[in-house]
């Protein structure tokens, strides 16, 4: 049957990205809805409904046959049970989305961590593409990771596997949202880019310097922005070394709004991470190559894993 395809959403704090997604991996109808956090979860948990039930009917409409539905969820997320734990900014406590959405629409359904499908899809259509043993970064507002290994992505005992955001760099360093000083987060999120930035300068204004115009600046040789920038390169380079420590991957993909900073962020953190290497063999470290559409394919491959079809070309 050619004609299969399955739905996939990535929801996350402001809008939902949707789609559906052939068997082989092409994107044959994309959407885009606002997730409006704010009503609350069981709001939200409704428009993921009827957007999945909405884009399973334009399936049928079009002729083609919707096998499977994949959902990605922003914080800790049971993937065995398909229960969104917790999110912080969409609100989810205990929400059973799995058996919720298999109840309205019938099909076999996939929740997963959005950064985690984000992983499992650079590490199988993108960046990590063929290279079997990938941990992906993501380093936005936040940093978090996935260890892929031969395209399944760990998850952990407790839902809660790959927050290398909250790795100890900086034992004297800024307080992180967990509670605890000198997290990677804390340190190198583009968040913490921008407040380290405002705080060295005094620039307190309305509209914060990003991390974005901290590298921009760093680079036409402004000295604080460097010395901002090479510091947040510098715990990078600890977090993703200890990383490489556990994991010996062959390619780190980095993603999420720092990474659009491009050879800014890579060059220098190549080297900081070169620095770094012991025994340790070094990984490739890459830019990731999907963009914002990483979550939404991936949680299309999750969709495709739980009804056992993998007809995507992945090159091991
Ligand atoms: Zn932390």
């Amino acid at each position: 049957m050619s004609d299969r395809v399955v739905v996939a959403l990535d929801v996350g704090g402001t809008g939902m990205k949707c789609a559906l997604v052939r068997p082989d991996g092409v994107v044959v109808r994309t959407e885009r809805h606002p997730t409006d956090a704010a009503r609350g979860p069981a709001a939200v948990v409704g428009t993921i409904l009827d957007v999945a039930g909405g884009l399973a009917d334009k399936a049928r409409a079009d002729g083609l046959t919707p096998i499977a539905v994949g959902i990605a969820v922003p914080g800790v997320v049971d993937e065995a049970r398909g229960v969104a734990v917790w999110s912080a900014n969409v609100g989810f406590r205990d929400v059973p989305l799995r058996d919720l959405t298999v109840k309205r629409l019938g099909l076999p359904t996939a929740l997963g961590h959005d950064v985690r499908v984000g992983g499992l899809a650079e590490a199988r259509l993108g960046a990590g593409r063929g290279t079997g043993h990938v941990l992906f970064v993501a380093i936005g507002t936040g940093i978090a990771a996935a260890h892929v290994v031969d395209g399944t992505a760990a998850v952990g005992a407790h839902g809660a596997a790959g927050e290398i955001g909250h790795i100890l760099v900086r034992p004297d360093g800024p307080r992180c949202g967990c509670g605890r000083p000198g997290c990677l987060e804390a340190m190198a999120s583009a968040a913490a880019i921008g407040r380290r930035y405002a705080e060295l300068t005094g620039e307190t204004a309305d509209a914060p310097v990003t991390a974005a115009e901290v590298a921009e600046r760093a680079a036409t040789g402004e000295q604080l922005a460097g010395q901002v920038w090479q510091e947040a390169v510098e715990a990078l380079a600890d977090g993703l070394a200890s990383g490489q420590a556990l994991f010996d991957v062959a390619t780190i993909v980095l993603g999420g709004g720092l990474a659009q900073a491009g050879d800014r962020l890579l060059t220098p953190l190549r080297a900081a991470l070169h620095e770094r290497m012991t025994f340790h063999r070094e990984p490739q470290l890459v830019a990731a190559a999907l963009g914002d559409e990483a979550g939404c394919l991936g949680a299309a491959l999750l969709a495709l894993d739980a009804v056992g079809v993998r007809d995507h070309q992945e090159k091991r």
